[in-house]
């Protein structure tokens, strides 16, 4: 059974993590077992709990009140690292106004493809089209030609975001690290995507744990039943 180190800090990706992924993002569901066992923790950890999402903060906090004491969202672009603080964001470049346009023709152009628009970046989803999901690279490796400096694409599950380069999962970890109630103790990071090995990376960087979700929990219900385990 995986056991947490003392004093850890717990560092806690959100969309298959703590939260079963659902066929579209704001289709998600937060189980009142999962509310319970982060307050909880929050309080076992001396507020050590942090949320690391690709996720806007204003998702989050809709999501999950103030129930993380911490939220890095966006992929590392934008952190908050106490409840009513100011969010801080990272110095990145904007969307070219033309690709938010462009990204809805792509995806209308392949039916059951669906855009997500964050404040920052872009995602293709295909859960519902898998089949639809090498056309729609091609086409953001299009639209990205010119621009690889500022911004990449990054491989999700059953989707592609294209986001501003300068800011990971892993600048997220180190940074609430580097702050109190955080700093100190022992990074452990949990996740079960692509983006989160930056911030298993950094945890392990910082003397921690990276735990990935189905390596060590199944999914993210195997997650929230040993969060609440460990929280009773
Ligand atoms: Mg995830």
């Amino acid at each position: 059974m995986t056991s947490l180190p003392p004093n850890a800090a717990l560092l806690l990706d959100l969309d298959g993590t703590l939260i079963d992924i659902a066929r579209t993002p704001d289709a998600v569901v937060v189980p009142p077992d999962l509310r319970t066992s982060l307050a909880r923790l929050r309080t076992l950890h001396a507020d050590a709990v942090a949320v690391v999402t690709g996720r806007p903060i204003e998702q989050v906090d809709a999501l999950l009140d103030d129930l993380p004491y911490a939220v890095a969202g966006e992929h590392g672009g934008a952190i908050r690292h106490a409840p009513g603080e100011a969010i801080e964001r990272a110095a990145l470049a904007d969307l070219p106004a033309e690709w938010l346009p462009r990204a809805a023709t792509i995806a209308a152009t392949h039916p059951g493809a669906l855009l997500e628009e964050k404040r920052r970046s872009f995602v293709l989803h295909f859960r519902l089209a898998p089949e639809a999901g090498p056309a729609l690279y091609a086409a953001m490796q299009a639209l990205l030609a010119g621009h690889e400096d500022n911004f990449a694409i990054m491989p999700a599950l059953m989707a592609w975001e294209m986001k501003p380069r300068g800011a990971d999962k892993a600048t997220a970890v180190t940074a609430l690290m580097a702050r109190s109630p955080f700093t100190g103790r022992t990074p452990v990071y949990i996740g079960d995507d692509t983006t989160d090995e930056d911030g298993m990376r950094a945890a392990r960087a910082l003397g921690g744990l990276g735990w990935r979700v189905q390596e060590h929990f199944g999914d993210a219900a195997g997650v929230r039943a040993w969060l609440a385990r460990i929280s009773a």
